[in-house]
């Protein structure tokens, strides 16, 4: 007989030798994905590749090594995976990378996500650098919501932020997406002191006149990227509101945001404006999420290592989901409390950006 969803909740934490969450040693009708402090998590974000056309300065160094390949799960590795999240409760799965859309076949997993029972929406993060190529596909497969990082429209600062990438692609990447009837695409910035900071209102208006969300993201210092300069070029959403407001005043936005985006609008325009801010407030009394590397790593924190592999609960239980969910369940119960982000009494993260999946 397989093991259903109560067994788990029984055996998840002998197998694992924990304790189960007070929440649902007492409610049998408590969601399985909780924490010890009480959090619900059903938002998974899915690295599917750590792999990338581009080079951005705050996310990867110059010369990167990536991972061997038998290193990485498969694509029915990954769908598998999905399918445990999705049955543990997980309503909204994030595919994201390094760069999605350069991992091979990716759309076939895309479209396999997007079929899940449960599953309320699949979104993506790109770089928008190949959308142009697939946007209709991506929305056939399901795909609603799309964020394209986005850090500036001079196409000569973009080289340089990017080091690779070719702004004119991507512009079409965005305009493609629109056509193809995705229903929200958002502008993702991360603004630096000296390198984008003079780019604020032009990135804001190029939202506002495309009818695309923006949200502009405080740099997190995660990976060795070579940039020793990284502190200081920070920049708070703070200052970043406080400059947007001289010109447009911002107003509350009832967009409802389980995650750490907090959203604004502007008088006349539906574009939603968001500002995600790790370092200079901490959102993680709210945190509904975890994270999946492309080897298989559950991170159940951004600012922190505690983690699984459930790349080796996959490889020593080949197709057993039970015991995969079972692996899920118990890992709950590390999920920390908060991220430490630029705190020097704490370790610093030492994973790039690319391999965690933003
Ligand atoms: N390649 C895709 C892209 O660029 O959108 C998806 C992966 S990328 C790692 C996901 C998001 O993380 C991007 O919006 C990027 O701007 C953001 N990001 C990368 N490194 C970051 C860092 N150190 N701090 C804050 N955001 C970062
Ligand atoms: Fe690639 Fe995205 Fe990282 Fe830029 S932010 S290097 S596009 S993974």
């Amino acid at each position: 007989m397989t093991c259903g969803i109560n067994r788990i909740r029984c055996c998840a934490h002998s197998l694992f030798d924990t304790t189960m969450p007070e929440s649902q040693a007492t409610d049998p009708q408590a969601p399985l994905l909780t924490d010890r402090f009480g959090r619900v998590i059903n938002y998974l974000r899915l690295s599917v590749t750590d792999r990338c056309d581009f080079r951005c300065v705050y996310c990867m160094a110059e010369e990167m090594t990536f991972l061997p390949r038998q290193q990485l799960l498969t694509l029915e590795e990954l769908a598998f995976l999905c399918r445990a999240f999705v049955e543990l409760g997980v309503s909204r799965i994030r595919l994201t990378g390094g760069e999605p859309l350069v991992r091979r076949n990716v759309l076939s997993l895309i479209r396999s996500i997007g079929e899940l029972p449960g599953l309320d929406e699949l979104l993506l993060t790109s770089n928008g650098s190949q959308l142009a190529d697939v946007a209709d596909e991506l929305a056939d497969a399901g795909v609603r919501r799309i964020n394209i990082s986005l850090d500036s429209i001079n196409p000569a600062r973009f080289a340089e932020i990017t080091r690779t990438g070719e702004l004119h692609r991507v512009l079409k990447g965005i305009s493609a997406a629109q056509r193809a009837g995705i229903e929200r695409v958002k502008i993702n910035s991360v603004i630096m002191r000296g390198r984008n900071d003079d780019e604020i209102l032009p990135l804001l208006e190029f939202a506002l006149e495309r009818q695309l969300d923006i949200s502009f993201i405080e740099e997190m210092p995660l990976g060795d990227t070579g940039r020793d300069e990284r502190r200081e070029e920070l920049v708070s959403s703070e200052e970043i509101r406080q400059h947007i407001g001289e010109y447009y005043p911002l107003l509350a936005s009832d967009a409802a945001s389980p995650g750490p985006s907090r959203y604004h609008r502007i008088e006349g325009s539906d574009s939603r404006i968001g500002f995600i801010s790790p370092n200079s407030h901490n959102f993680c009394d709210s945190c509904n999420r975890v994270r999946v590397t492309c080897e298989g790593r559950l991170l159940l924190c951004l600012g922190n290592e505690h983690s699984v592999d459930l790349r080796a609960v996959l490889r020593s239980h080949p197709g057993d989901l039970d015991a995969l969910k079972q692996a899920i369940v118990a890992a709950m119960d590390i999920k920390p409390e908060r991220h430490h982000f630029y705190d020097p009494e704490q370790p610093q993260v030492v994973r790039f950006m690319n391999t965690t999946g933003g």
